[in-house]
């Protein structure tokens, strides 16, 4: 296909990427006053591309504003069309990851330096690249990370803020160092949150078990993606409850969701197999109806597909 050259929305205009800076006084470069999201839009069996989930993603960009005093200046309905504008003047017609991004950027003027969230301006930058299916159906590594999910009385966990991130990062980092693709993170309870940037199931005698939102973790899109599918079309329901890493190295399969992630298995937790060490049915049956919902191969669920030239 022809280059297609990135774009990005910042500043309130469409600018090459290449343009889209930001000056080293940042505030949130700073202090990680941040908030973002990770959306995909799909190439579709149909043709044309289309954007999975854009409303709820930007539902929840909109509440991880709140709780860091940003305004981003649009409306979740302005979002998904800025979105959609944005990928139609990058004019590509393949899987494309989209990262909108709302921050604090410069203090405003007779205001004292320090860490508040208030006295600051905001801004807010889209970008899109082209970005396919990056993790391997045959299942990865993960590790049990000796860092904790930090609780939500220390960080608005279930807000995706830049700063808190830092954990996500020194989990990878630590799983890597093992030489596991993924770390699975306990939460201050020594429940299973989350892993570094997808949620959890379990299957657990013929059902899916995840932790719920109380157990310190974002609630994913992706989750609730997995939640639908498996209760639709592969008639298994899912328990919400706690769950201790002695039941995710007892389960039958293990697999992760989330939006960069989709739905991969995991094969291997802590150096043990999983199950038979292999993807087990549900996840391999999961991630194949994922696969066909995103792209448009499933009527009932249109209503999260917004194609570009709707
Ligand atoms: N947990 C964390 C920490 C994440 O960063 C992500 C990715 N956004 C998820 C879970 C999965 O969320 P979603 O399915 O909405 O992408």
């Amino acid at each position: 296909s022809p280059a297609v050259s990135p774009l990005a929305y910042h500043d309130g205009e469409f600018v090459p990427l290449e343009r889209a800076l930001l000056p080293v006084t940042t505030q949130a470069l700073q202090y990680g006053t941040g908030v973002f999201e990770g959306i995909r839009a799909y190439a579709q069996r149909g043709g044309g591309l289309a954007v999975f989930r854009a409303e709820d993603h930007y539902r929840r960009l909109l509440r991880s504003c709140r709780t860091l005093r940003i305004d981003p200046g649009h409306t979740v309905e302005e979002l998904c069309a800025l979105t959609a504008e944005l990928l139609r003047r990058i004019g590509t017609q393949e899987d494309t990851y989209i990262r909108p991004l709302a921050y604090k950027r410069a203090l405003l003027p007779g205001q004292k330096p320090g860490v508040g969230l208030t006295g600051v301006s905001d801004a807010l930058s889209v970008n899109a690249f082209r970005m396919g299916s990056y993790t391997d159906p045959a299942g990865i590594r993960c590790t049990i990370s000796s860092w904790r999910r930090p609780s939500s009385d220390a960080l608005p966990v279930r807000a995706k803020v830049t700063g808190g991130y830092v954990n996500n990062a020194l989990a990878v980092d630590e799983a890597r160092a093992a030489g596991c693709e993924d770390a699975i993170l306990l939460n201050s309870r020594g429940q299973v949150a989350e892993a570094s940037t997808s949620n959890v199931f379990a299957v657990l005698r013929g059902r899916l078990v995840t932790p719920p939102v109380t157990a310190d973790l974002l609630e994913g899109i992706t989750r609730d993606t997995a939640v639908t599918l498996a209760a639709d079309l592969l008639d298994t329901p899912t328990d919400f409850r706690d769950l201790g890493r002695d039941e995710l190295m007892g389960a039958d399969e293990v697999f992760l969701t989330g939006t960069g992630t989709e739905i991969v298995p995991v094969t291997e937790i802590a150096g043990r197999p999983v199950g038979e060490g292999v993807p087990g049915p549900l996840s391999t049956a999961l991630r194949g109806a994922y696969q066909d919902v995103v792209r448009g191969g499933e009527p009932r669920y249109a209503h999260w597909l917004h194609p570009l030239n709707a």
